[in-house]
């Protein structure tokens, strides 16, 4: 049993609300402490906040004081998680570690420094050794972990059997996207109600290079090195709330006699953190279902807290060995709920202590 006491940065936004909505009840960490922007700070969180969760915001969160991120104003908390935008993440996550506040963010800014971890437990909790080579302060007492964008969370959770079982040559992706990936108020209502938008900003980039670093290996001296297959992608908005999902097509190095032989890797694959018994771990972290209209973004993202894989449709193909879809839930097993479990896995290894 662990005890923290945690800080939110970017408390506000959508990503923030989710960690308040995840945290409520969590039996390892406490909120205490709230950062914003200048918007909100000196406001209360219920003053501050535009709630979006549908349940009612907890009643001493409500009433806690938003400050601006700056380390002074977050003094006795264990670590922050950060759900910053990026354009103001680098600087205040750095000023964080290098105050001796650990950091575990969900901005983009430093998911591929060499040193940093971008961790998916079930996929690489290897890397977490990654911090030992961070030098944010002389005593190692600071440093930063970073999740991945909310498409490489399904897309590298569903690679991880199927390059450990056959090898990857490339995967061919396009990743259907939920509107709550933007943010709030996020895309404007009259590009997105029935309609889709073919591109997302800055979105492909990411897709193409964070798979390789999360199912890369780590090497004796804290660097990793990248897995070395080619991802292509392509980013739609979709006027869905919750869920992304993705349409994968994959060529293989080792050729499955059969696409039994993809289905049993899948099927018997086991979570590496599976004995850790971590609480926000789902029990079945990858759920492969055997229905061809599944899974669906309404019907299938929250199973197991939001934090469970759906794949399903998997299949031979003419041009690519197999395609599959998959399904996570973009702000909880994509964003806050990834950074709750990583924080879990760092406290089971004595990291946070
Ligand atoms: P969001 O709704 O726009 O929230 C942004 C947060 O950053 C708000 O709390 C905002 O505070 C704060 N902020 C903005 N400018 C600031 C400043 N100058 N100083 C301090 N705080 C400032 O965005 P989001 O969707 O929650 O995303 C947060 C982060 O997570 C982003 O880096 C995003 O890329 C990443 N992410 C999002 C998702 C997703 O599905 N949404 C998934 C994975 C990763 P105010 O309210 O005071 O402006």
């Amino acid at each position: 049993m662990h005890s923290f006491n945690v800080g939110i940065l970017g408390a506000t936004g959508a990503v923030g609300q989710k960690f308040i909505r995840l945290l409520r009840r969590h039996p390892w960490f406490t909120i205490k402490a709230l950062g914003a922007s200048k918007r909100s700070a000196g406001k209360t969180y219920k003053q501050a906040a535009h709630w979006i969760e549908d349940i009612e915001l907890p009643g001493q969160v409500a009433k806690l004081k938003v400050s601006t991120c700056e380390p002074a104003h977050f003094e006795g908390v264990d670590f922050v998680f950060s759900g910053l935008d990026s354009s103001v993440a680098k600087d205040i996550e750095q000023a964080f570690a290098t105050a001796g506040i650990p950091v575990i963010s969900n901005a983009k800014n430093h998911r591929m420094f060499d040193s940093v971890p971008l961790l998916v437990p079930e996929v690489n909790p290897d890397h977490v050794e990654m911090i030992k080579s961070q030098d944010f302060t002389a005593d190692g007492s600071g440093w930063i972990v970073t999740n991945p964008n909310c498409v490489c969370v399904p897309l590298s959770m569903s690679l991880r059997p199927i390059f450990d079982a056959f090898g990857i040559e490339s995967v061919v992706v396009t990743s259907m996207q939920a509107v709550s990936g933007a943010g709030y108020p996020g895309v404007p209502s009259l590009d997105i109600l029935g309609n889709a938008v073919p591109f997302i900003g800055g979105e492909e980039d990411k897709i193409h290079t964070e798979p390789l670093k999360l199912l890369g290996t780590l090497n004796s001296n804290g660097t990793v090195t990248h897995a070395d297959f080619g991802v292509q992608s392509t980013a739609v908005r979709i006027p869905t709330v919750e869920g992304h999902l993705l349409s994968v097509a994959v060529k293989l190095k080792e050729k499955p006699s059969d696409i039994s032989d993809v289905q049993k890797a899948i099927e018997d694959w086991k979570s590496p953190i599976a004995d850790l018994d971590l609480p926000s771990a789902p029990k079945q972290p990858v759920k492969l279902y055997e229905e061809e209209r599944h899974p669906q973004p309404r019907l299938h993202s929250a199973r197991e807290n939001g934090m469970q894989l759906g794949m399903g449709r998997l299949r031979t193909g003419s041009v690519f060995d197999i395609s599959y879809i998959a399904l996570a839930h973009n702000t909880v097993r994509g964003a806050a709920g990834g950074a709750i479990l990583n924080a879990e896995l760092l406290a089971e290894k004595g990291y946070l202590n």
